[in-house]
């Protein structure tokens, strides 16, 4: 599910904050004292945070600009669009029913986009690339300090900072929230006036920003729109930054979208989204359609999405790789009424093809710049150039590293490949990952850039290393480079360790004073809670030795007792089989587009049953 929704998210990027209220220019005059309780004199200058995508509430207004509420009378939040479930079903399910019926698109694919324009029509912009009225972003123009304990949660959940505030304090924190549908230079804008405010009110001389995934899009505007903020900055700490987009984005603007390939949309597409046999269960109740019509349907929701939200939100243009942006803006914005968008998109892309320029002019003026990267984790297989680099999931790695060249996810550079030093001229620097898999000298900042192996990129901020290293960089001058400890090397891995932390380790402490065993158990049970603890508390990790750890922990718990064996069930294969077993003999073709044959009456059945289904869900 988790996936699908990063699925959607990433689809769904689009327009634009027109809230100016909040944190402008104007409002700075009124703040002139220093909050800080160090007046300005500690070491630490204090950070600004700058979000990623659906990092930020945006809610949705009504016209007399009321908060919108739901059924349980909640706010209704903006991101990545509103899917009102029962007006959705409303809409679609008499020509779906219709369409299904006749096996002919009686109003399918239209209801379906009137749908979709319906779910997303909070985040389309206008022809001047602003927002709508209907939104307002939460915003925190003040310290955490000055946070309510709301509006920590919504901070601290997005990216858990609070050892940082504690070793640092609160009021050295800052949250720059944004509209991630909103407009790409009013943002910037607003991002170098909080930074001027931040640096009145705290008294400090500079501060130290954290652009965060969408967040680097951001940044990029800012050094260039900006460059005198070279002189604000103290150190930038870059995690997971879409410095040049995403290629997902750039393959939708596009239209090189591998689903609306009948072939791989029947038999691989969804399989690399979510579990396999889930993925073939939709798949076999996908051929109560025709193929064509389903392919239909998608291509106008495509287009949908596109002419409403995608081509008309500067920010989304932020997150198209610069490699794409000529064909992409030929295709989308040749039209006079997009003229204006038209130049916020030409400035964007100024500033994206200068990115390298602007950090390494960073740099030359003492700035410390540090990189935090994922890589080894397939790009969502949503574009058809998914697998042209390494990835994250979301982003490719040669965006989020400054250019770096790797091998691609599962294979390994070239057993006679030799380090580039592209961009390190110390020859006895090793810039080559262990997994051979990184040539580290490739990347803009080969002695900054941490790199974190198989790490997904919406798990970045449950990677408590990752957090905890940024931590360090923020707090305190220890790390300097790569080289700087070997509790932080340049190379490290994936890991969540909430499991081992949370539950495994308390269980088995308090298994170890309570519960009654051998000798021998005791010995194990130790062991394995001392193992989990060095795991835990070590930040130069290895592959896998979180979940290692768990496991000794877990079979100890089990063989004395406390946790009941989990009975190792057979997953179902069911769909699995059949849906391969279709695909081998009808292609991608609807049950009704299937010859009169003895297996169409197996079919008949099947599809019999599945329209059952539907029935009892649909009433
Ligand atoms: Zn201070
Ligand atoms: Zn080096």
């Amino acid at each position: 599910m988790k996936k699908i929704i990063s699925i959607i998210l990433s689809l769904a990027l689009v327009i634009s904050v027109a809230a100016i209220g909040g944190v402008n220019a104007a409002q700075p005059e009124t703040a002139s004292e220093i909050l800080t309780e160090c007046g300005g004199n500690c070491d630490v200058c204090p950070a600004i945070v700058v979000p990623g995508i659906g990092q930020s509430n945006v809610w949705l207004l009504d016209d007399n600009g009321d908060y919108v509420l739901d059924a349980d009378g909640n706010r209704i939040g903006c991101f990545p669009g509103y899917f009102n479930i029962a007006k959705i079903v409303m809409k679609v399910l008499v020509p779906a029913l219709l369409s299904l019926v006749t096996q002919s698109d009686l109003g399918l694919s239209t209801s379906l986009a009137e749908a979709l324009a319906g779910a997303f029509y909070m985040n389309s912009s206008d022809f001047n690339g602003k927002a709508p009225d209907c939104v307002e972003v939460e915003k925190y123009p003040y310290s955490v300090a000055e946070c309510s304990e709301y509006e920590k949660q919504q901070i601290y959940n997005n990216i858990p900072l609070q050892d940082y505030a504690k070793q640092v304090g609160e009021d050295h924190l800052y949250y720059f929230a944004y509209n991630s549908f909103g407009n790409n230079i009013d943002i910037v804008d607003e991002l170098y006036a909080f930074i001027q405010k931040v640096k009145k009110e705290t008294g400090h001389d500079k501060v130290n920003i954290v652009p965060i995934s969408m967040g680097g899009t951001v940044a990029n505007g800012l050094l260039d729109y900006y460059p005198e903020v070279v002189n604000d900055l103290n150190k930038v700490v870059y995690i997971v930054p879409a410095l040049n987009g995403s290629t997902i984005v750039g393959d939708v603007m596009t239209k090189n979208i591998a689903f609306l390939d009948k072939d791989y949309l029947y038999n691989g597409f969804l399989e690399g989204l979510m579990d396999e046999e889930d993925a073939r269960m939709i798949e076999v109740i996908a051929r109560i359609l025709p193929d064509e019509l389903l392919v239909k349907a998608l291509d106008t929701a495509v287009d949908k999405l596109l002419a409403d939200v995608f081509s008309k939100n500067t920010n989304m243009w932020a997150l198209l790789p610069q490699e794409y942006y000529e064909e992409a803006s030929a295709e989308l914005l040749s039209a006079p009424e997009y003229k204006k968008i038209k130049e916020q998109t030409d400035r964007y892309h100024i500033a994206q093809v200068n990115s390298n320029k602007n950090i390494q002019n960073l740099v030359d003026n003492g700035v410390q710049v540090f990189n935090i990267v994922d890589y080894d984790f397939p790009l969502y297989n949503i574009g058809n150039a998914w697998n042209a680099d390494n990835a994250d999931g979301v982003i490719q790695l040669s965006s989020t590293a400054m250019g770096v060249h790797s091998a691609l996810v599962g294979e390994t550079l070239p057993e006679d490949y030799v380090q580039q030093n592209t961009y390190c001229d110390d020859p006895t620097h090793n810039h080559i990952s262990p997994d051979r898999v990184v040539d580290a000298s490739t990347g803009l900042l080969p002695d900054t850039t941490f790199y974190f192996d198989g790490q997904a990129h919406e798990k970045t901020a449950r990677n408590d290393v990752i957090i905890k290293l940024a931590t360090e960089l923020l707090a305190t001058d220890n790390i300097t480079d790569v080289y700087s400890t070997p509790d932080y090397p340049q190379f490290n891995y994936a890991r969540d360790v909430r499991g081992l932390k949370n539950d495994r380790l308390p269980d088995a402490k308090n298994a170890l004073a309570t519960v009654a065993m051998s000798d021998a158990d005791k010995a194990e049970l130790e062991a394995a809670i001392a193992e989990g603890e060095m795991v835990l508390n070590r930040t130069a990790g290895e592959e896998g030795d979180v979940k290692a750890a768990d496991d000794r922990l877990r079979a100890i718990l089990v063989k004395i007792g406390v946790y009941e064996a989990s009975a190792e069930e057979e997953p179902s294969t069911f769909f699995t089989n059949l849906s391969l077993w279709l695909y081998k003999h009808f292609g991608t073709n609807g049950f009704s587009e299937f010859p009169v044959t003895a297996a169409n009456n197996l079919l008949a059945a099947i599809s019999y049953f599945f329209n059952r289904i539907l029935n009892i869900k649909l009433i």
